[in-house]
């Protein structure tokens, strides 16, 4: 059977962003469980401190300020910020061989790198993950108890500038209910997928003379009086 739709085949750039404690992490972690097979989710660099949770390579690269600053010097980041007194950076290595390969690359990243993604690279879709409340933010952040009280409200005062920024983007979650949240997401990616503009060509052959090999030549129809 010949296809009749080719569709792109590149995979999509997704930028996810929310305020520290949003809980955009475990969005991410959720939605990658039953997508991991064709998405891939790209690992930072950063200088700040390892938390107890973390793991280097995989939640991060931990790296010094001094080796931040020469990769960047290296032009080694595709964006990188400074947040809540540490360097946090995309590292450019893979992304364009994943997306070229139809994989889809998540990035996890705050506002002001995302907005340097838009400038880049506009046609990524971009997802803010909101909290369901400021008090539920706060509540969060606390709670997690992975941050010392300078941290906690350096994110805290920062989750006001990031949430002002939510307009930027072309999709919010709520993420009130963490399954509802990752079915948002699943949803978000699954529409962009059968978006128009990803349709590169319909092999659609002429009409008559595919009539007669697919409907007038068959058993059914011969010696039927069909006019086309
Ligand atoms: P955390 O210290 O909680 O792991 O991350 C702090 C913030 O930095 C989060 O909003 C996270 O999304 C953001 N972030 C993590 N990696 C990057 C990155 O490579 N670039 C930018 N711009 N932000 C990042």
């Amino acid at each position: 059977m010949s296809k009749l739709v080719k569709e792109r085949e590149r995979g999509s750039l997704i930028v996810i962003s929310g305020p520290s404690g949003c809980g955009k992490g475990t969005v991410i972690d959720g939605y990658l469980r039953t997508n991991r097979d064709h998405s891939w989710l790209s690992v930072s660099c950063t200088s700040r401190a390892m938390r107890p949770t973390d793991k280097d390579g995989v939640n991060y690269y931990f790296i010094s300020k001094e080796e931040f600053e020469k990769k960047i010097k290296r032009n080694e980041f595709l964006e990188y910020t400074e947040y809540n007194g540490n360097y946090y950076g995309t590292p450019k290595e893979y992304i364009e061989e994943r997306l070229a390969s139809g994989i889809d690359v998540l990035l996890e990243i705050e506002v002001q790198g995302a907005m340097k993604v838009k400038e880049l690279l506009p046609e990524s879709i971009f997802i803010f993950i909101m909290p369901p409340s400021m008090e539920e933010l706060r509540n969060r952040l606390v709670g997690r108890g992975t941050e010392n009280i300078d941290s906690v409200f350096g994110r805290f005062k920062r989750a006001y500038k990031e949430i002002n920024e939510y307009a930027k983007y072309n999709y919010v979650i709520t993420n009130d209910e963490i399954d509802k949240a990752i079915l948002k997401m699943q949803s978000i990616i699954i529409s962009e997928k059968c978006r128009v503009d990803r349709i590169e060509e319909v092999y659609l052959a002429n009409e008559e003379e595919e009539i007669h090999e697919l409907l007038l030549d068959d058993k059914h129809f011969i010696n039927k009086d069909v006019e086309i």
